[in-house]
């Protein structure tokens, strides 16, 4: 009994972690997607464990190739247990392992990680990259990771240049799949803040455009249902203090504004 308890409570504290920096409100409906994910989060055995994990992630990544990390190296997240990208490589311990660098850094809380063995991009995804409320969460996570693998290899930028750049293209390949969970979005917004006037431009307008044009919706009432979506967003952040004086949010309001499409 102790032992469920225990399990339940990390389970919990594993879902707050990750989702806290996304995520307004907690998830409602239960889903068969939300059963299967803690069930194998608490499998006890830790080889079914991590075999019920990466299926989970296969699942969700659908076409992309997924193979689960090698164990050579307990402590450390390293390229000789690792495949190259675009390989995706799902490591059930990444959270009790440090990242790959001189100045390593713990990755207890990260649900994916990306580094560089010899100039050679590495996308890890953790335990925390499963998040029970739906599998759009480890594509939005296995997305970004990707992003920089393919985006990022000697890029001088600074990381906030190359994250808003990342966080915009999340943004536009996966708002239509997790706008329902309503998250902030939180680094997008920040990232703006920090990064270059140029690459803010950058940004905002690839932002702009996915408004007027979101994909992947085909037809009208789809774009419609996105477009209101993103309103919805855009207007929760003006309400909120973290964000409601925010560059983006001031930002995408003026860009919008004079022609807003779809309002009657
Ligand atoms: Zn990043």
């Amino acid at each position: 009994m102790k032992s469920t308890i225990a399990l339940a409570t990390v389970a919990l504290i594993s879902l707050t972690g990750a989702s806290s920096a996304f995520q307004e409100k907690p998830a409602t409906a239960p889903s068969e997607w939300e059963k299967r994910v803690t069930e194998a989060k608490a499998i006890t055995d830790e080889t079914k464990k991590g075999e019920a994990m990466v299926a989970l992630v296969r699942e969700a990544l659908g076409s992309k190739e997924v193979r689960l990390s090698g164990t050579a190296h307990a402590d450390q997240v390293h390229p000789e247990d690792n495949q190259p990208a675009p390989a995706v490589n799902f490591d059930p311990r990444m959270n009790l392992k440090n990242s790959y660098a001189t100045q390593a850094r713990r990755l207890e809380t990260s649900p994916a990680y990306y580094f560089l063995g010899k100039g050679t991009p590495y996308v890890v995804l953790g335990p925390r990259a499963l998040d029970p409320r739906s599998p759009a969460f480890t594509r939005m996570q296995a997305e970004h990771e990707l992003f920089h693998a393919k985006t990022h290899v000697g890029d001088p930028r600074p990381v906030a240049d190359r994250e808003l750049e990342t966080w915009t293209h999340v943004f536009v390949t996966s708002f239509h799949e997790v706008h329902p969970f309503k998250q902030k979005w939180a680094p997008l917004v920040s990232n703006y803040e920090e990064a270059d006037p140029g690459e803010r431009k950058a940004a905002l307008d690839k932002l702009v455009a996915y408004y007027r044009t979101p994909t992947p919706a085909v037809d009208d009432a789809g774009r419609a249902i996105i477009r209101t979506a993103f309103d919805e967003w855009l207007g929760r952040r003006k309400k909120d203090a973290d964000s409601s004086s925010s560059m983006l949010v001031h930002d995408l309001e003026k860009a919008l504004a004079p022609s807003a499409p779809d309002k009657d």
